[in-house]
């Protein structure tokens, strides 16, 4: 169809009653209502901020959606007996005269019997476009949300099939006017994108799967879920970092050095944490604060009547961490014959209780720490604390 145009909209005009007296605006057997431009300028603005453009856009999709498919009732109603076109512009002037929008035609091509449908028309003077840019100033995507609503829902209800319009330039993109353009929703390439924004939403539900997706992905974000007390930026801290994830996904010892109070026990933490033995135990033992006569008790266990005092066989900080990690605090701080057990559980990867006559199989990884020794530590590393992996593991 070409060279379309209006006729008269006199008929549409009568459509429209004031009864001012009852608080009444009448379109044909709709109520209405005038709202200022500026009011539904805010509410856009509110629903952009609270719920973000995509589900606004949403909303205010649908509800010009509502509001087309009212109007395209009157359609047939009011020039039931002129030609099709005549009939299908009464969307178009009623839009115009209810204030959204100068219509011009571009292009109509309606044919009831094949069922098609294409569309194309020119928006000058959107409200739509023109609140938006007051609010936000241009922007880089098509803006008219309502009013695509509207035509779509006035097309779809006027043919009896899903027709779907989309702007392809938008005045408040800087084009001098909008352009849209209509067609079934299955001729749409990227119909699977546009579609949703005609379907309604929970948006309770859309939260809900937003906060799995945030869990999955602090499951899946292994090093700052599970090191959240670890903080540091200096190239030290990241050295050291990158040595302990290296070493955790490994079974060798480890030992730490650096000065008291650089966050050495923080460091085997993580470096547990980070490794397969995550859900084993974390057992940390500070060597220096044990006396001496105790020490190989603590680590290796005992059995009952090993020494005097000794009424209970009781585990070992080794049998303790069976499965997972143990952290030796000042390591240095162990007597020779106790250091000179550890480094037989190192080689066998197995303990003897005191005063027992069988060994035990453990599966232990070993963290150390000691003072540095300063001669050995980085000279400009701010965060004090290295790492250096030592060749034996416990298995
Ligand atoms: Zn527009």
């Amino acid at each position: 169809m070409k060279d379309i145009r209006y006729p008269e909209n006199s008929d549409l005009r009568q459509l429209l009653r004031f009864s001012a007296k009852e608080g009444l605006i009448w379109l044909g057997e709709h109520r209405m209502v005038l709202l200022h431009t500026a009011a539904l300028s805010e509410l856009r603005k509110e629903l952009i901020a609270s719920v973000g453009s995509e589900q606004a856009r949403r909303i205010l999709t649908r509800m010009g959606f509502a509001s087309g498919l009212r109007d395209a009732e009157l359609a047939r109603k009011i020039r039931g007996g002129g030609s099709l076109a005549d009939m299908f512009v009464v969307g178009p002037q009623l839009h115009m005269l209810e204030g959204c929008v100068e219509v011009e035609p571009v292009r109509l091509d309606i044919d009831e019997d094949a069922r098609s449908f294409y569309g194309e028309f020119l928006w000058h003077q959107s409200w739509e476009a023109e609140v938006h840019v007051q609010q936000f100033g241009e922007v880089d995507h098509p803006v008219c949300w309502m009013m695509i609503g509207y035509a779509s829902g006035y097309t779809t209800a006027f043919t009896g099939r899903f027709i779907l319009f989309r702007e392809v330039e938008c005045a408040a993109m800087g084009a001098g006017q909008c352009r849209i353009v209509g067609k079934p929703a299955e001729e749409w390439p990227d119909a699977h994108e546009l579609i949703p924004y005609f379907e309604p939403d929970s948006i309770v539900g859309r939260l809900l799967e937003l906060r799995e997706e945030v869990e999955a992905m602090r499951r899946s974000i292994v090093c700052p879920a599970a090191m959240p007390s670890l903080i540091g930026a200096s190239s030290g801290f990241r050295q050291a970092y990158e040595l302990v994830t290296k070493a955790a996904a490994t079974n060798v010892s480890v030992l730490l050095l650096g000065e008291t109070g650089v966050g050495k026990e923080r460091f085997a933490r993580a470096l547990h944490e980070l490794s397969a033995r995550k859900d084993a135990p974390f057992v940390a033992v500070n060597c220096a604060a044990l006396p001496d006569e105790l020490i190989e008790s603590e680590l290796f266990g005992v059995e009952r009547g090993a020494f005097t005092g000794a009424d209970a066989s009781r585990a070992g900080k080794f049998e303790r961490a069976d499965g997972g990690t143990l952290f030796l605090d000042e390591v240095g701080e162990l007597p020779l014959p106790a250091q000179a057990k550890l480094l037989r559980v190192l080689q066998e990867g197995e303990i003897e209780r005191l005063g027992d006559e069988r060994t035990r199989k453990i599966n232990v990884r070993l963290v150390a720490a000691t003072n540095v020794d300063l001669q050995q530590a980085s000279p400009t590393d701010a965060s004090g604390a290295t790492c250096s992996t030592a060749s034996t593991s416990i298995r």
